[in-house]
């Protein structure tokens, strides 16, 4: 079993003990309700076929529809697209969404395919678990390496096999498309309002503190766009290709400017002027998770922060928007040098809110500003933000421990119930 779903096992495993789950249920929590696991027969642009392996697992259904993105990595593997399917099993818990838990997962580079072989994965992968998902059923949303126009391509293809337009089908499209304004910030701008309200509660000010951000996608560009207009210091940043560090603070500005052209690591000129050589400066990706920065924002990949590396970090609050980037063997560490961890579940719900705002809209086919949109999930994310505060008092635990009673609790009642109204 992976590092990453032995992690999620077993933190449901102590959230289970901790809130008194009955065992029955706990045991039926450590297993998905079903694992699709199937072939992509692509048509590649020299006429040749070439199949990739894909996976959809659905985890938990009891509070309503299967909720979850669908990621295309070459490291992908059965065991990551479980562990993530449970993750969202508990985040949509827990910011209060009528939603289940799933994931989708196709093991491709997808750097290596052109934009036809792109659409045509994207579209097979439809086909293949087309039976299985659906508007009220299971609703994908994008993850690693998709994006609107990869959601636009899918649910053009569910579409056409449902034979009526089904926008509702998945979330993350672009607005042009039936998805929703907003929505490709969603993720990032939660993740300022869980940090936002985090400060307020440990009374810090809400500016002028300096960050490091791993990954710099959809998640890691538009938190660090959010916090640079906010005041913040944004001292590092990375991509899959390195890291850039900057003490007095980079120009995110700039440097969005610059990614599409250059990519956000030019060696020789740092992101792209010349006059920030000095004292700007590249890291190693690891490097950039020991800055010496107040916040660190993992927003890349699982598994970052481990037993060996978790003492090197120098940053006073980590805030996981990207899924699983503490291991929790790490945890611990991290706890002991009293580093408060905002764990993924909570920090990164802007996402699958948005999301839940995007399906409305389409269901209703009536759409909404970007200005009601992120109002609504700011609502909404602090309210989650405060169930986490009274659930952490009530119980004496760390944020983690504390999202995952809540969702956990949230989960099982409903289990409960639905296990009564079947005896009876
Ligand atoms: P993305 O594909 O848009 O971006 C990923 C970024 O990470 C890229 O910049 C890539 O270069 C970088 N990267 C990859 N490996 C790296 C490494 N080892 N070090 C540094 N950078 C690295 O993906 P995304 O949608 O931004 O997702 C990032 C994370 O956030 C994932 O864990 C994902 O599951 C999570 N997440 C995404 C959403 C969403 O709405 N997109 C919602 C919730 C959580």
């Amino acid at each position: 079993m992976s590092t990453f779903l032995q992690n999620t096992q077993k933190i449901i495993e102590e959230a289970a003990e901790i809130s008194g789950t009955n065992p029955g249920i706990l045991a039926k929590l450590q297993i998905p309700e079903h694992v699709w696991e199937f072939e992509i027969p692509v048509m590649m642009s020299d006429g040749s076929e070439k199949k990739f392996h894909a996976w959809r697992v659905q985890h938990n259904s009891a509070l309503g529809p299967y909720k979850g993105g669908i990621r295309y990595h070459q490291d992908s593997s059965l065991d990551e697209v479980s562990a993530l399917a449970s993750l969202m099993t508990w985040k949509t818990s827990l910011a209060g969404l009528p939603y289940g838990g799933g994931k989708g997962a196709v093991k491709v580079d997808s750097k290596t395919l052109n934009e036809m072989e792109l659409e045509n994965l994207s579209r097979g992968y439809v086909r293949g678990i087309f039976k299985y998902i659906g508007q009220k059923m299971d609703i994908p949303a994008p993850d690693v390496n998709t994006n609107p126009k990869i959601m636009d391509w899918m649910a053009d293809e569910y579409s056409k096999l449902a034979g009526v337009w089904t926008p509702a089908a998945f979330t993350g499209k672009s607005v042009e498309k039936g998805g929703s304004r907003g929505r490709e910030i969603a993720t990032g701008f939660g993740g300022y309002v869980v940090l936002r309200e985090l400060l307020a509660n440990n009374q810090l000010p809400v500016t002028g503190l300096s960050v490091a951000i791993q990954g710099f996608g959809n998640v890691g560009s538009n938190i660090a766009k959010i916090l640079f207009e906010k005041g913040f210091k944004i001292r590092a940043i990375s991509d899959s290709k390195g890291a850039l560090y900057e003490k007095n603070g980079i120009d995110v500005e700039m440097v969005l400017k610059v990614k599409e052209k250059t990519g956000i690591i030019d060696r020789k000129k740092c992101y792209g002027v010349e006059s920030h050589d000095e004292p700007c400066r590249h890291l190693t990706n690891e490097d950039l998770l020991f800055s010496d920065v107040d916040i660190l924002i993992p927003a890349a990949m699982e598994d970052q922060i481990t037993l060996e590396n978790a003492d090197r970090v120098k940053a006073k609050i980590i805030l996981e928007l990207a899924n699983g980037p503490v291991t929790r063997e790490a945890d611990a560490i991290l706890e002991k040098h009293k580093i408060e961890v905002i764990p993924d579940i909570l920090a990164n719900s802007g996402g699958v809110v948005g999301s839940y705002f995007e399906w409305m809209q389409s269901l209703e086919e009536k759409y909404w500003s970007e200005a009601r949109v992120l109002e609504k999930i700011d609502d909404k994310l602090c309210e989650a933000f405060d169930g986490v505060v009274s659930t952490k008092a009530e119980y004496q635990v760390s944020w983690r421990m504390a999202s995952y009673i809540r969702a956990m609790l949230r989960v099982s009642r409903a289990m409960d119930l639905a296990q009564k109204k079947r005896s009876s």
